[in-house]
This record gives C-alpha cells, sequence and structure tokens, in this order.
C-alpha cells in the first residue's frame, strides 16, 4: 500500500485523480450532496456508507483547494463507512480533510486515527498542526485489499472528534506497477512519500519497517509535545505579558497620582513662600514703624522733661502756693454761708408771696369752691343753671333758688364751670409745692355724690386731676432741686368705709385673705401712723401712675357697683416725702392727703335701713366730725375733735397746727340739686369761719390794690433774690473748680519736692 500525504496547493493536481479517473469505483462528499463533474474529472455522490457521526458545514473561503466546496461540508464524530459490493482486488483509497471549525487553532485541538480494513494506517492525524485551519489535506493512495466485497474505513478521535471531508476509492494497479509520482512542487513531502512507499511496499515487510515508524511515530509524538509544550509557553508568555500589562498599568496609575501629589506639594511650596514674603514685608514695616514712634516718644520726652523743670522753676515758693489755696478754701467757705442765708430768705419771701397770692400761710384752711357744668341730659332737658358767677366779683356766686332771696357764698376761689383741671390746679401747686418745704397739707373735695369730687381729685383719662398733677409737680421740682435737697416719695392708698380704713395697695395674693383690720397709731413725737398699711416708694411718673392704677383697682374689687361704693365711701391718698438739704444736712419728714370723700348728700333716715343706713350714719358721721374738726381750728378753739371719726384720726397730723388745709367744695348747677347745692356751700363757709349771709361786699378795692401792690413788690424781690443766689451759685463753682486745680497743682509740686 502507498500513502500519499499531500497538502494542496493551488494549480497542482492530486496524481491518481489525475491519471486514473476512469478507475474510480466511488466518491463521496462526506457529510454533504452530490458535486459532479469536478475538477478533479469525478463526481462526488452524497454522503452515504456510513455509520455513526454528524454533520459540518461553513461558509468560510478554503484557501488553496481544487474544489474548494468539498471541503466546506464535513461528517464529524466517530465515524465508519463500509463500501459494499466490491470486487475483490486490490484499491487504492484517498481521505480529504480540512480544519473547518477550531479555525485558530492552535493545533492538538483534534487529533484522531485513521483505520482501513480495520488497520490503523494513520495514527494522530492533526489536520491545523499540519495544515492550519480551512486549507485541505489530503491522505493519497493508501493501498487497501478487498476480498469479501466491504471496504471500511473507520476514523477514531484521539483528542477530540475527527472530521472527515471526502472519501475516493479507486481501483489499484498490481503491486510494483504503481506510477511514479515526481512533482517538484512537492519536494518538502517528497520524503513523506518515499516513507510511505518503503511502508507500502511490503505489509511483509511491516515487522522490519515497523521500528522506524513507531520512531518517526515517537519522534512525531515529540515534535506534537514540543508544539504544544510551545503553545503553552506561548500561552503562558501572553498571561506573563498580560499581567506586566496590568503591573505597568497600576504602576503608570501610580505614578500619575505621585505626579499629581508631586505638583500639589510644588503648589503649596510656592504659597507658603509667598506667604513668608508678605509676613517678612509686614514685619519690616512694622519695625520701622515702632522705629518711628520710639524715636517720637523720645523727643516728647524730652519736651516734657524741659516742660517739668520749667514749671519747677516757675513756682519757687510752694508754702505761697499753699496760703493762696487756703485762702481760697475760706473764700469758699463765706461763699456757701452767704448762699444758705439767702436761701433762707428766698424761702421766706416765696411763702409772703404765696401769701400775697391769695394763698395761705402754715395753720390757714382755704376753701376752694367748684362748680360742674351741666351734664348732656340736663342740656338736653333744657336745664338751666342755678348758680351765678360775677367776673367783677372775683371769688364769689349767687344761688338763685326760685322765689328765695338770692344767696352770696364767698370763697379763697371759685370755680366755674368753664376752668378746666389746669385752671384749678395752679391754684392748687402752691400748697402742694410747701410740702416739699416740709409742711404737712391736706386737700379733700367735698361734695353731694355726682358734683365733680372723683373729677377733680382723679380726673379722666386724658385730663388728669389734682393727684397726678400734685405727684408729677412734686417730681418735676425734686428734679430742678437734686443736688441741693434730695428727696424720697412713698405713696400709700386706701380708702375709709363704714368707720374701717382698708389697705389698697396689699398685693393680691394677701387680697384673698381676710383684710387686715388696719388701726391708727401714734408715734412717740406725736405723729400718726397706720402700722402695716403699703408704702410705695416711687421715682417716676410711670411707678406713680401703676401705684394709683392699682389703687383704682383695688377699690372696684368686691363691690357690685363700683360707683356707689366709690360715694359711700372715703378714697385717701397718701404722699410722704422726705427732703435732704444737701448743703446743712437738714432733714424733712411730711404728708400730703389728698381725699376723695364720700357723697355728702343727706339720706332721709324713712328711705333707707339695713346695711345703706349704718353706711349712711357713718359718712354723715364722719363728714360732720371734719367739719367739726376744721371749725375748731379755724376758731382757735382749745379741743379738736380729731378722734370723732376715723377720717378726721387719720388727718389729724394735716389738719391744724403748722399744716395746710384746703378743701374743694363741689356744686351742682342743676335745681334739682339746689338743696344739697345749699347744704354743701354752708358746709364750706361754716368750715372757713364765715357764717353765710345776704350777698356783700367782702374787701373794698383800695385795700385789694394796696395786696396786690404788695405781691408784686414781693415777686420782684424774689426775682432779685433768685438772682443773686444763682450769680452767687456761679462764683461758688468757679471758685470750686480753681480751687481743684490748684489743689492739683499742689500735690504735683508736693510729689516733686519729694522727689
Ligand atoms: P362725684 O365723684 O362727686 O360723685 P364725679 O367726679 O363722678 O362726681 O362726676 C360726675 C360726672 O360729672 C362725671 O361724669 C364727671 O366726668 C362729670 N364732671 C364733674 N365735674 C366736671 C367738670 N368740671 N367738667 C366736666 N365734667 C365734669
Ligand atoms: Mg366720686
Amino acid at each position: 500500500m502507498f500513502l500519499f500525504l499531500r497538502e494542496a496547493s493551488r494549480n497542482t493536481l492530486p496524481p491518481c485523480l489525475c491519471l486514473f479517473p476512469d478507475k474510480v469505483v466511488a466518491a463521496i462528499n462526506a457529510g454533504g450532496s452530490s458535486i459532479l463533474d469536478t475538477s478533479f474529472g469525478i463526481d462526488f455522490v452524497d454522503d452515504r456508507f456510513f455509520s455513526g457521526g454528524d454533520v459540518l458545514r461553513t461558509a468560510e473561503d478554503i484557501v488553496d483547494a481544487q474544489e474548494p466546496s468539498l471541503y466546506r461540508t464535513a461528517r464529524y464524530g466517530e465515524v465508519t463507512y463500509a463500501l459494499d459490493g466490491l470486487e475483490s482486488g486490490d484499491y487504492y483509497v484517498d481521505i480529504h480533510f480540512a480544519e473547518i471549525i477550531f479555525t485558530n487553532g492552535p493545533p492538538g485541538m483534534r487529533i484522531f486515527d485513521v483505520y482501513i480494513q480495520d488497520e490503523k494506517v494513520v495514527s494522530d492525524l492533526d489536520v491545523y498542526g499540519r495544515v492550519g485551519s480551512n486549507r485541505p489535506l489530503i491522505l493519497l493512495n493508501v493501498r487497501a485489499a478487498v476480498n469479501g466485497g466491504v471496504l471500511t474505513l473507520a476514523f477514531r478521535g484521539v483528542v477530540g472528534n475527527p472530521t472527515i471531508s471526502a472519501i475516493c476509492v479507486h481501483r489499484a494497479p498490481p503491486l510494483g506497477a504503481e506510477p511514479v509520482v515526481s512533482h517538484d512542487q512537492f519536494t518538502s513531502l517528497r520524503w513523506k512519500t518515499a516513507r510511505s512507499r518503503m511502508l507500502a511496499d511490503s505489509r511483509f515487510m511491516r515487522d522490519k519497517s515497523r521500528g522506524a515508524v513507531t520512531e518517526s511515530e515517537q519522534r512525531l509524538e515529540e515534535l506534537r509535545n514540543e508544539c504544544h509544550q510551545a503553545w503553552i509557553s506561548v500561552q503562558e508568555s501572553n498571561r506573563q505579558a498580560e499581567k506586566l500589562r496590568d503591573e505597568l498599568s497600576v504602576k503608570s496609575l501610580t505614578v500619575d497620582t505621585l505626579a499629581n501629589a508631586v505638583e500639589t506639594q510644588v503648589l503649596e511650596l510656592r504659597d507658603l513662600k509667598e506667604k513668608e514674603m508678605n509676613e517678612k514685608t509686614k514685619l519690616k514695616l512694622a519695625v520701622s514703624d515702632a522705629q518711628r514712634k520710639v524715636e517720637e516718644l523720645r523727643i516728647l520726652y524730652s519736651l516734657l522733661s524741659k516742660d517739668a523743670r520749667d514749671c519747677i522753676c516757675s513756682f519757687p515758693d510752694p508754702h505761697g502756693m499753699v496760703s493762696a489755696v487756703q485762702a481760697l478754701v475760706n473764700e469758699q467757705k463765706e461763699l456757701k454761708k452767704r448762699l444758705l442765708d439767702e436761701s433762707q430768705e428766698r424761702k421766706f419771701l416765696y411763702n409772703k408771696l404765696i401769701e400775697m397770692k391769695g394763698n395761705f400761710l402754715p395753720g390757714n384752711v382755704r376753701v376752694f369752691c367748684r362748680c360742674r357744668p351741666l351734664n348732656a341730659s340736663e342740656a338736653s332737658a333744657s336745664s338751666v343753671s342755678l348758680v351765678e358767677f360775677d367776673s367783677a366779683r372775683e371769688n364769689e356766686l349767687v344761688i338763685r333758688a326760685g322765689t328765695n332771696p338770692k344767696k352770696l357764698y364767698k370763697f379763697d376761689r371759685v370755680f366755674t364751670p368753664e376752668d378746666d383741671q389746669p385752671e384749678v390746679f395752679a391754684d392748687t401747686s402752691p400748697v402742694v409745692v410747701s410740702v416739699l418745704d416740709g409742711y404737712n397739707v391736706c386737700i379733700f373735695a367735698y361734695g353731694q355724690t355726682g358734683t365733680g369730687k372723683t373729677f377733680t381729685m382723679e380726673g379722666i383719662p386724658g385730663n388728669r386731676g389734682v393727684n397726678y398733677r400734685t405727684l408729677e409737680e412734686l417730681f418735676r421740682l425734686s428734679t430742678v432741686r437734686k443736688g441741693e435737697v434730695n428727696y424720697e416719695i412713698k405713696v400709700s392708698v386706701l380708702e375709709v368705709y363704714n368707720e374701717q380704713i382698708r389697705d389698697l395697695l396689699t398685693t393680691p395674693s394677701q387680697a384673698g385673705l381676710a383684710p387686715k383690720r388696719l388701726e391708727i397709731k401714734q408715734d412717740a413725737d406725736g405723729g400718726h401712723r397706720v402700722p402695716g398699711l403699703v408704702e410705695a416708694e416711687v421715682h417716676s411718673m410711670t411707678e406713680v401712675w401703676e401705684v394709683l392704677q392699682s389703687g383704682s383697682a383695688a377699690r372696684a374689687v368686691g363691690s357690685t357697683n363700683a360707683n356707689e361704693h366709690s360715694s359711700r365711701s372715703h378714697c385717701m391718698l397718701c404722699v410722704k416725702v422726705r427732703g435732704e438739704n444737701m448743703t446743712t444736712g437738714e432733714c424733712t419728714r411730711s404728708k400730703l392727703w389728698l381725699v376723695d370723700l364720700a357723697g355728702s348728700e343727706r339720706v332721709a333716715k324713712s328711705d333707707v335701713q339695713g346695711d345703706r343706713l349704718k353706711e349712711a350714719q357713718n359718712i354723715n358721721k364722719s363728714l360732720s366730725a371734719l367739719g367739726d374738726v376744721i371749725h375748731a381750728l379755724t376758731t382757735k378753739s382749745n379741743h379738736v375733735p380729731y378722734r370723732n371719726s376715723k377720717l378726721t384720726h387719720l388727718l389729724q397730723d394735716s389738719l391744724g397746727g403748722e399744716s395746710k388745709t384746703l378743701m374743694f367744695v363741689q356744686i351742682s348747677p342743676t335745681e334739682a340739686d339746689v338743696g344739697e347745692t345749699l347744704c354743701s356751700l354752708n358746709f364750706a363757709s361754716r368750715v372757713r369761719g364765715v357764717e353765710m349771709g345776704p350777698a356783700k361786699k367782702q374787701l373794698d378795692s383800695s385795700e385789694f390794690f394796696k395786696y396786690k401792690q404788695m405781691a408784686e413788690k414781693a415777686k420782684q424781690d424774689v426775682k432779685t433774690k433768685d438772682d443773686s443766689v444763682r450769680r452767687l451759685e456761679d462764683s461758688l463753682r468757679t471758685t470750686e473748680s480753681k480751687l481743684k486745680v490748684k489743689e492739683q497743682l499742689c500735690q504735683s509740686l508736693a510729689e516733686k519736692v519729694k522727689d
């Protein structure tokens, strides 16, 4: 048997197929359909005679193939072809292969053995290893003997499955008559041909040549192994290269990071350097500035030293200075004494002026009458006022009461309905001011309910009455006199109801408790006080207002009708003043009572009973007591019945003696009230010590003119004294400041002398 292994190349012809096409007995396109009239000169039939395996197909180009379509199909797997019906004799078998699956290799992916008539004719055939992919490999002219009519071809995989593209069987010439193949193009295969020929030469010589075959196969095996090893090492190298590439990219990443870090460091370094430079420049500037300042200070120091020397030289006699200062001190003392004298004279003249103006000296009782206007309902009912005022007859009023003769009343001051709060207070303020000079004062409003007692004392929002204005004036004056006399002002608010004293400034927590019974006690010095009564120290009008408000609020608490209640109780505001003369050190304590009395209307006994009767009796008792006390005072009676009521007892210190008392008698202008009006006016006249009588002139005009002139003169005197006091104060201040300068000078000289 002759074996030709051929690597097909373009334009080459397989010798047997070319030479003996007529001898072909079978040509099969393995895994494909028939291909007629091929360039081999043979018709290939469709795949048949096989058992086992599958069909493989490819659309790729087959390189260097005489009949490419033959290799685009293949049978794949463990396959056996059994061609039967053959005449006995020798045949040549050509088998066509092509690697059409593992087109990228590597070698060794598919290795298989070929058996003909159960005899292995090729072992470990690796098509890719020999010719690469998509390229034909032909096992040519393998001689085989057929005896039983059947020719079997078997393909067994060693690595992977065999693939077979085509099989061609043709009659073989007798042994020794085979054509000699000589193709220069196949020189590389020639040795293989020779070796195959040797193999084919003899089945008989097989034993002899087997050793050589085995050796070749071993060699082949070795070469394959080497190839495989080389492939593995290439793979390994690739892996290494890949690894190295990875490492390289990691390294280059690190290098990039490092480069960035270095760049940042460089920038930071540059910034630092810049900052350092700036700091250095700043420091340089600061140093030169400091040097300049030191130089300036040095110059200043030398100038000051010179001044000090000059100063010492200009005062050669410190003892002379001391006696000059002494003289100034004496002068200041003298000035202080004169100031004191002048102040006292001013006070004396001021009191005189008050008296001249129609006010009064300590111990006097003054009565002001105030008539309220007709209210809205009276005006709409066309009521007419019964009270007449004559502008020519100041401080007099006349009551027209029906057919009765007119009655004239004269008071210290008469306010018509047109006189408003400021006018009323203007005449009240001199009395109030005397509290600051240490006098006790009592001002109260008396009259029938609804005649304006509360209006005069408390006033209404936006038009405040005597209470508020009095405190305002006290604060104003205490501010003016600050430094000369310092004042401390305390306020209490209380009411007397049914002969009981109720503190209206008790805190709310105490208010829940049973009302404390307040009593009047006499001090060792003869003064009267109410132990336990709240005295709120006030420093401003805001505080005063708060106190007055809380007093009013407390008065309303517990009464079903606040107005009614207020008309049946006496509401009393007590202002205590402590003054300290900063020049003389003299201290004064005085009290000012501002009282809104209960309504004076008489209640017919038949009209009331029970509580209301008791109230009426108490009111009547206390008001009569008040009238009695004042009358006793004005008539200089030996006994003054202060203790007849709580009201007079409380007011004891401020009624009579050195105190000044002012009463507002409030009246209504209407006919309906005329009875009560007359009662009130009579009461007031009795208080004043002037009995009611027919209308008559109280004072002749020449006498009045004389008083007026005296008042003018006194006023002038006060003004002159005021000016002289002011001049003295100025000169005192100048002397004091001069003294201070001299003292400082003396002190510094004394220190220098010591040095
Ligand atoms: P009393 O306290 O004597 O009972 P009020 O002070 O409550 O009386 O006065 C009664 C009413 O008359 C109040 O509405 C009050 O505002 C008003 N009134 C009293 N006197 C005057 C006045 N001189 N000018 C204007 N209104 C007055
Ligand atoms: Mg009232």
